[in-house]
């Protein structure tokens, strides 16, 4: 008999079973695949953006957007910076890089974020039992009794539901959470991919491919009216554009089967009266050059034969004959790199899952089911999702301590 099953070795899992039998209770994480924390390891590219440097808990929850409340109690117990001191305190250094992420330093990645989880876990006698997947949660009187995994059944006391979402299924998150958690009786607010790649068939793209636009503002426009924007790097792709400007926007309504497209601001912190009167000013005194001269100056040299075609002002048009027009018509550019007909990948490429088991049917002070006794949550199977930046990784770590801890206090008694 086991005082804690938990359910799934992620991010959110090992930190449950860690916490849950540092505490002194006797836990099994059972996980699908043959070996822990596989999206842990494809997280921040390999290099796994663990937290950020965010120290005000509303500030950090708001990011969440209005579910971020539920997460104040979590994320205030086990905040970024306890973060930071707990992966320092097991031998992994960390760095901050732009002033905020925060990463393993030096050559460390994700691998040794692993490694230093499963040293937590074992080194606090966790067991595991890998390769077998959960497919039900059994209850007697309204409390947890047993898992049924591989069709054998596991005795236990409580379980922390920690499948992840859906996103990146080759990873073993493929929604199975969700099953387990409506067989229960839960609510699954339905999930959907979020932080995805967009793609576009402009075959303007297809010269860039491989070329970073660094703090660039990128504009979603979908039924024809603008519906979000957000500010950062982007990098294009094969077939369209991807990156931390990319991923966040999708997070904002977007109509998936009707018209999409994304307008690149390259200039972002400049009104465009302000980059007008720079073109200008850069005409006039160079008025015997040719304007493309005078654009590669002030954009990467990939993005000037862009700028021209999309304009359609002639590129070796001198200085002195730019008319207010065509400057115009430059200047709006640059301000607007227009990605046609866009449409935006899958679960299977989405860095996270929005929605998921219902916030309404879960103790924001404990992590605890409000249906059945001694059921627990943790990490992205729940209804939260948050920008790029070690958001999604934190509300891991900090739903998954305040759940092993919790659960293990509720074992300790039953
Ligand atoms: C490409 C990529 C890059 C990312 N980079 C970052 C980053 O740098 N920073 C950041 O903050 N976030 C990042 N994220 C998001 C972050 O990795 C996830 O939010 C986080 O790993 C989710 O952790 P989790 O433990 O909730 O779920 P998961 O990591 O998905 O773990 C769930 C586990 O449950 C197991 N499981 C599922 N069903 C069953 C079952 N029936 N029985 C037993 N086991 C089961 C799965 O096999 C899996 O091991 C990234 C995500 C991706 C895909």
């Amino acid at each position: 008999m086991y005082d804690v099953i938990v359910i799934g070795g992620g991010a959110a899992g090992l930190m449950a079973a860690g916490f849950a039998a540092k505490e002194g209770a006797k836990v099994l994480v059972v996980e699908k695949m043959v070996t822990c924390g596989r999206k842990l390891l494809i997280s921040g590219s390999g290099r796994c953006n663990i937290t950020n440097t965010l120290k005000d808990t509303k500030q950090f929850v708001s990011k969440f957007g209005k579910n971020g409340k539920f997460l104040y109690q979590a994320v205030n117990s086990f905040t970024t910076s306890d973060v930071v001191a707990f992966f320092n305190s097991k031998g992994l250094k960390t760095t901050v890089e732009k002033g905020f992420k925060v990463f393993p330093a030096g050559e460390a990645g994700s691998a040794d974020v692993l490694r230093a989880l499963m040293n937590f876990c074992v080194s606090n006698g966790t067991e595991f039992l890998p390769s077998y997947p959960v497919t039900a949660v059994n209850t007697e009187d309204g409390h947890i009794v047993s898992v049924t995994a591989g069709g054998r059944e596991i005795k236990c006391r409580a379980v922390v539901i920690a499948c992840g979402g859906k996103s990146y299924p080759a990873t073993g998150s493929s929604g199975d959470g969700y099953t387990l958690a409506a067989a229960l009786g839960h609510t699954i607010v339905e999930p959907r991919p979020v932080l995805v790649p967009a793609y576009s068939g402009d075959e303007w793209i297809n010269e860039l491919r491989g070329v970073s636009l660094r703090d660039i503002r990128l504009t979603l426009v979908s039924g024809g009216k603008q519906t979000a924007s957000a500010d950062g790097d982007l990098v294009f792709t094969d077939r369209g554009v991807s990156g931390p400007a990319v991923y966040d926007i999708t997070r904002h309504g977007f109509d998936r089967d009707g018209e999409n497209k994304l307008l690149i601001d390259l200039f972002p912190a400049k009104r465009f009266e302000d980059l007008d009167a720079e073109l200008e000013q850069a005409a006039r005194i160079n008025n015997k050059k040719h304007i493309k001269n005078i654009i590669d100056e002030c954009v990467m040299s990939s993005i000037v034969p862009v700028v021209f075609q999309l304009s359609g002002i002639d590129p070796v048009l001198k200085a002195s004959n730019l008319s207010k027009k065509d400057r115009n018509r430059l200047a709006s550019t640059m301000k607007g790199l227009a990605l046609n007909g866009v449409t935006f990948a899958g679960f299977e490429r989405a860095v996270v899952t929005a929605g998921g088991i219902s916030l309404k049917e879960i103790d924001g002070r404990t992590m605890s089911s409000a249906i059945v006794e001694g059921l627990y949550f943790a990490g992205e199977v729940i209804d939260l999702d948050a920008p790029t930046g070690g958001y999604n990784l934190q509300m891991c770590w900090s739903t998954g301590r305040l759940a092993g801890i919790s659960c293990a206090e509720y074992a300790k008694k039953r």
